[in-house]
């Protein structure tokens, strides 16, 4: 099926590359008709062609050891600010951190393109997954003149994709409160731009809750009520806010709740989260990973300062360590490609192909 995308796809390239566009001078409709016909038939040959060479798996690089079984970095960041603190980051640090992970072959990935596995990440890279906690104005704040803060961290981002421009500022904030980034009235004109500039909104609940001793009520209410509000804010009347990050990391003690933060209903409209995810302290599975769970995702402290040897820097020094331990996008996604011997860790029935090579076989 895909093939035949990609094959019809070709086909119109060589159409129109073919010089079979308007043309200014044409000699007599006779002439034309000759043209036309013996155009089309070697298009057809072409696209024959084309169709056998199209295969994603001929056009894999198995050379730069693609392991798509590989985990998956959920980093968490919280404030920028002058001075670094446990929960904060100096526009200087964040923009080492880019540059860090800019180097090291990562690459950001739209969180709902990490848990629905589509992966697209240029062959040979890691994805990874960037979130901020908490929606403060440092981390987006307009001026009095209209412009944005260079020291916030959507400025900083922006900034670096300009110099970067394979580095996408694929950024979720997650968002709690009536007012995210503190500045009153301003809410919807920020998330409106979030949105229109590849970066996504998620739900942080209404108070900051500590879900460990809700009822199913409050629960309903902290989530659907926070889902409920941002949409409203937002311009695109479509947009549904579906991915939380658990503030403080809480889950309700009583189990049976848990399935309130995944799906319930507030005010009469319903709440579905495809993303949950947690505190700490380890890097994610990959998605297409049997043990991938959506409704418990760890993410990565991005910090320095009292990270218990798990934070951001820990585990860029581990997977520079161990790189068969990494996701290495094969550049296709829907194709799963991985070594031979993380096999058994892919998922029955991922629901794309998969192609299994042999790591001895590709290194010389
Ligand atoms: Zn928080």
């Amino acid at each position: 099926m895909n093939k035949k995308i990609l094959g019809l796809f070709l086909f119109t390239l060589i159409l129109s590359g073919c010089g079979l566009g308007p043309k200014e001078d044409l000699e007599s409709s006779v002439k034309t008709e000759e043209v036309v016909v013996e155009a089309e038939e070697k298009v057809e040959e072409e696209e024959k062609e084309e169709e056998v060479v199209l295969d994603p798996k001929d056009q894999i690089d198995l050379s730069l050891l693609p392991n798509e079984a590989g985990k998956v970095m959920v980093l968490m960041y919280h404030n920028i600010g002058p001075e670094e603190k446990e929960w904060v980051r100096t526009p200087d640090n964040f923009k080492k951190d880019l540059l860090t992970l800019y180097e090291k072959g990562y690459r950001p990935i739209a969180l709902k393109d990490y848990v629905s596995g589509n992966i697209d990440t240029q062959a040979g890279y890691t994805p990874i997954v960037i979130t901020f906690d908490d929606g403060n104005k440092n981390n987006f704040e307009y001026l009095e003149d209209g412009s944005i803060n260079k020291d916030s961290a959507i400025s900083i981002l922006l900034d670096f994709n300009k110099e970067y421009p394979d580095f996408l500022p694929r950024v979720t904030f997650f968002l709690n409160g009536d007012i995210p980034f503190g500045q009153g009235g301003l809410e919807g004109k920020k998330l409106d731009f979030i949105l229109e500039n590849g970066m996504d909104v998620g739900n942080h609940t209404r108070s900051h809750a500590n879900f460990k001793d809700l009822a199913k009520e409050d629960l309903e209410k902290e989530i659907g009520g926070q889902a409920n509000h941002l949409e409203g804010l937002i311009s695109n009347k479509d947009y549904r806010v579906n991915t939380i990050a658990l503030p403080f990391g809480s889950r309700p003690k009583d189990d049976s709740l848990s399935t309130y933060l995944r799906e319930g209903s507030y005010d009469s409209k319903d709440y579905f989260n495809i993303a949950i995810l947690n505190v700490g302290w380890n890097p994610g599975f990959s998605p297409y990973d049997g043990r991938f769970n959506f409704e418990s995702i760890p993410r990565i402290r991005a910090s320095e300062m009292k990270v218990d040897n798990v934070g951001m820097y820990n585990y860029l020094e581990y997977f520079d360590n161990n790189p068969g331990e990494r996701f290495i996008s094969d550049g296709f996604s829907e194709v799963i490609t991985v070594p031979e011997e993380k096999l058994e860790n892919i998922k029955t029935n991922p629901e794309k192909e998969i192609y299994v090579y042999k790591i001895e076989e590709v290194v010389n």
